[in-house]
């Protein structure tokens, strides 16, 4: 097991980045005062890694959000993506400087392909190596791509993704790609860990909370990093920003991860990346 000691531990990508392993998600996050909020909580809190995407249309507000924090830019682990309609050689390079603009910053510490866009991911991935040379972002990475479309890619590229972003959670564990990334040296990070919230009724989720006095989201979570997964629950309200990171001071043992583990029944909340059309 990798070590999980605190609110700012990272696990290290294959170029040597250090990734913050827990960070905060904004997607559905409003583009107001709501995400300057959650973002400047959750950074003066401690978190040092926050996700956002132009789909999300807050990076603006991300972007005032880590500005009205106490946290240095340097110090912020920010992650965005290339949406669908972006993607493409030169069309991606255009959206990575709207994205730099939206935010107010001058590069970016991880940028991913967002969706694997049929005939466009490689040209997509190209623009994004180019990026990584020029040093406009320190780490780049895929998300929503299966073991075939990470073969694909990889096939022609000269750089393996240091981070593939995909729905994990105990409904779906993906073992098998989990294994192909981390023999390929691709971070794993889980999004959707909640389930938006589907996940918290489960009976283990209860006994284990009464067992460690610990929510059900801190119970997944403290789970997802013993599992050596990136983490990025959302939340907009910061007593809740707060409490996902209470998850430091307890350790599941090795029967308590494996259960969870077991029970993956394959279900998304999500799109299947092998069949979107968006
Ligand atoms: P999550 O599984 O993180 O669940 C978020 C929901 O849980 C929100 O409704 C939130 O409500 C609620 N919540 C958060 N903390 C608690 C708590 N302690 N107790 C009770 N409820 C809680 O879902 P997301 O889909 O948001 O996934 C997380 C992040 O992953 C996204 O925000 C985004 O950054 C990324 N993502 C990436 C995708 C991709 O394709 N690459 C796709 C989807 C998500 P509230 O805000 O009211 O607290």
């Amino acid at each position: 097991m990798k070590k999980i000691t605190d609110l700012q531990g990272t696990f290290e990508l294959h170029n040597g980045v250090k990734m913050p392993y827990l960070g905060l998600g904004t997607y559905q996050s409003e583009n107001d005062q709501e995400v300057v909020n959650a973002v400047q909580s959750a950074l003066d809190y401690g978190y040092r890694h926050i996700d956002t995407a132009s789909a999300y249309k807050n990076e603006e507000g991300v972007g005032k959000g880590i500005k009205a924090s106490s946290v240095a830019r340097e110090d912020v682990f920010v992650v965005s993506k290339v949406w669908n309609s972006d993607q493409g050689y030169e069309s991606t390079l255009n959206a990575f400087e709207a994205t730099l603009e939206q935010l107010d910053v001058d590069y970016l510490d991880l940028y991913l392909i967002h969706w694997p866009v049929k005939g466009k991911y490689k040209d997509t991935w190209r623009a994004l190596e180019k990026l990584y040379r020029e040093k406009r972002i320190r780490a780049i990475g895929v998300s929503n791509f299966m073991i075939h479309h990470l073969e694909d890619l990889m096939e022609s590229s000269e750089t393996i993704p240091m981070v593939n972003q995909m729905e994990f959670h105990s409904y779906l564990t993906s073992q098998e790609l989990v294994d192909y990334c981390v023999s390929k040296g691709i971070q794993y990070e889980a999004w959707s860990p909640f389930m938006q919230g589907k996940l918290f009724k489960l009976d283990i989720c209860k006994e284990l909370s009464e067992k460690y006095g610990k929510s059900p989201a801190q119970l997944i979570l403290r789970w997802n990093l013993q599992r050596g997964v990136v983490t990025i629950p959302k939340s907009a309200k910061s007593e809740r920003i707060i409490s996902n990171a209470d998850i430091f001071d307890f350790e599941l043992n090795a029967d308590e991860v494996a259960f969870l583990d077991s029970l993956n029944r394959d279900e998304r909340i999500g799109p299947d990346p092998d069949n979107f059309n968006f």
